[in-house]
């Protein structure tokens, strides 16, 4: 059947049975009359989030979404925004209060075969237009399969443009709020507020203030400082990335001194956000496993996912009690029946034990003790304060140095440290520090050399190193607590010190340390050992053990490697050297 030109809309063919396609001569819009004579039309609604108003971040779908659009509709601060975007295009703009309206015309014009642009700033499904599009859509009956076609096409929304200005305020779990109670009773955004607090979420706050809606954020504030300190950061960013950009790094409690309006997003921290050089951050919890600062990690790759790295996860915790009840909650209908029965046993468990509610982050802490450098008696009531603090889920292991070995599951290790000192324990890093490992120097009856081995604990203890390093020192020429078979071993002899370096303390070809010199005055001892310590922590590789180094570089500080290597070929075993 010929197709007539210059149609836009043909009444006979709506209310005929004729299956008619008319294309109009001005647009590249089709209607399409079933043999029915019901209308299938095939319009379409491009619902367009374009971000924070600043060209470069409108993204490229939304770009060509505008250009293939016969119609933009949106309002009129919005179209001015992009105004660059749209020219030659049919604009329909309208002010605020008038979403409602303009969600009806562009259905009605999507209905009637037109590509329609419905533009929000930010993304269109954030407090957007997309939502309302839908609904007037459903209203008139709308189904996926026969009506218009609908493409939502995400833009960036308010809390991600104004995290990436403020630093990295969302890495962890966050949530926005509308404090906007035009639309939402006040009383449940409340509730929103209240939980999100209580579950120490990082929050943005959208819509925070208006010339009318002043007292809202003050509630807000009000609220969050129930549960949060009152030195939280907060972010306070006016207009991102348009020219009137405006950004204020404040805290909770000084928040509301500064200028805060309709443009204004509000991004509250959670309990471990930090301020930084002017940027705001919420760490993602690495440094439960990691330590940022060291190539080498602690945990091999191979155990970072391994049960015992991570006692904070879901059944491993005394926090099971707690996830357990969550079980009470299934079976809830709604959604909203879950977040309220779940907001019910959060004040429940609140109301009975209000230090659960306490943020927590625990990790698994790691600390060697010991009675002292050269005393190797626990006393009664140190091995009491050593129970009392491991609990019943803390591991306690005696070492082969004579530490005991302690690992704690805490989100207070400082407090611990505390009550080891206050106990006259020795205490010392666990990982590739240096350990000083000094005999008993019989029982304190040959004395002399035991200041030298507290100065070298106090100076070098605990000291990070590319691999765990053992400094031996034995109070006489017996050397029977091994300082020669230490890394590094001084023993005590005629009044002056031997030198011994290099020990390989296991595996079949295992040796002591070479003697590399006899007879170093007290007066030096401490000193030298020091610039040997220093040139293995600046020169050796990761991981690259002292003995290793020591044969490597042939001489440290002046002290010579000799080759000891053995005169047969040893086999290597499977498991390893
Ligand atoms: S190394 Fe000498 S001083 Fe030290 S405990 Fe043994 S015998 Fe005593």
């Amino acid at each position: 059947m010929e197709v007539p030109e210059n149609i836009i809309t043909c009444i006979m063919c709506i209310y005929s049975k004729h299956p008619y396609v008319h294309r109009g001569a001005f647009s590249s819009y089709f209607i399409v009359l079933d043999q029915e004579g019901a209308r299938t039309m095939k319009g379409k609604l491009l619902v367009i989030g374009f971000g924070p108003g600043y060209e470069k971040h409108i993204t490229e779908r939304a770009k060509e979404a505008i250009q293939e659009s016969d119609i933009i509709i949106g309002y009129k601060t919005y179209i001015e925004l992009i105004k660059g975007l749209i020219t030659g295009k049919q604009i329909i703009s309208t002010g605020m209060t008038e979403e409602v309206s303009r969600a009806q015309e562009a259905v009605k014009q999507a209905e009637l075969g037109k590509k329609v642009a419905v533009i929000s700033s930010g993304d269109a499904g954030v407090y957007g237009m997309a939502g309302l599009v839908y609904e007037v859509l459903i209203e008139k009956g709308w189904k996926r399969d026969t009506g218009v076609e609908v493409e939502v096409i995400p833009g960036i929304s308010a809390i991600n443009s104004c995290a990436a200005l403020l630093g990295a305020p969302i890495m962890h779990d966050a949530c926005t709020i509308s404090l906007s109670d035009h639309l939402t009773p006040w009383t449940l955004i409340e509730k929103r507020i209240e939980a999100a607090a209580q579950a120490d979420f990082v929050i943005a706050l959208y819509n925070p203030k208006s010339g009318r809606r002043t007292k809202q954020i003050m509630e807000a504030q009000r609220i969050l400082l129930k549960y949060r300190s009152p030195e939280t950061p907060v972010g306070l960013v006016k207009s991102a990335f348009r020219d009137s950009q405006h950004i204020v790094l404040t805290s909770l409690r000084d928040m509301l001194e500064h200028e805060i309006g309709m443009l204004t997003t509000v991004i509250i921290g959670n309990s471990s956000t930090f301020l930084h050089d002017g940027l705001m951050i919420t760490p993602r919890g690495y440094q439960r496993k990691y330590t940022l600062t060291e190539k080498v990690q602690p945990l091999k790759p191979h155990q970072r996912l391994q049960r015992e790295a991570e006692p904070w996860a879901l059944d491993q915790t005394e926090e099971l009690e707690f996830s357990m009840n969550i079980d009470v909650v299934v079976g809830k209908d709604s959604s909203r029946e879950l977040a309220e029965e779940a907001l019910n046993i959060v004040l429940r468990e609140k109301a009975a034990a209000p230090q659960v509610m306490k943020q927590k982050f625990q990790s698994i802490f790691e600390i060697a003790v010991s009675p002292g450098v050269t005393n190797k008696k626990f006393t009664a009531k140190q091995m009491m304060i050593l129970s009392e603090i491991a609990g019943e889920e803390c591991v306690l292991e005696y070492t082969p140095d004579h530490y005991i070995k302690l690992q704690i599951v805490t989100s207070d290790p400082h407090e611990i440290v505390k009550k080891l000192t206050q106990s006259n324990f020795v205490l010392s890093p666990v990982g590739d520090v240096l350990t000083v490992k000094a005999c008993d120097f019989c029982d304190g009856e040959k004395r002399d050399a035991i200041p030298y081995a507290e100065k070298l604990y106090e100076k070098l203890g605990g000291m990070k190193l590319p691999k765990e390093l053992k400094l031996g020192v034995n109070g006489c020429g017996m050397a029977c607590y091994g300082a020669v078979k230490e890394d590094i071993g001084i023993v005590y002899r005629k009044g002056a010190f031997d030198l011994f370096l290099g020990a390989k303390t296991a595996g079949r070809n295992a040796h002591p340390g070479q003697i590399v010199a006899e007879g170093i005055p007290p007066e030096e001892i401490i000193e030298v050992i020091e610039k040997i310590v220093q040139e293995y922590k600046e020169k050796a590789h990761p991981n690259e053990r002292f003995y290793k180094f020591f044969k490597r570089v042939k001489k440290i500080q002046g002290f010579e490697y000799q080759d000891i290597t053995p005169k047969i070929k040893m086999e290597v075993p499977i498991c390893g050297e």
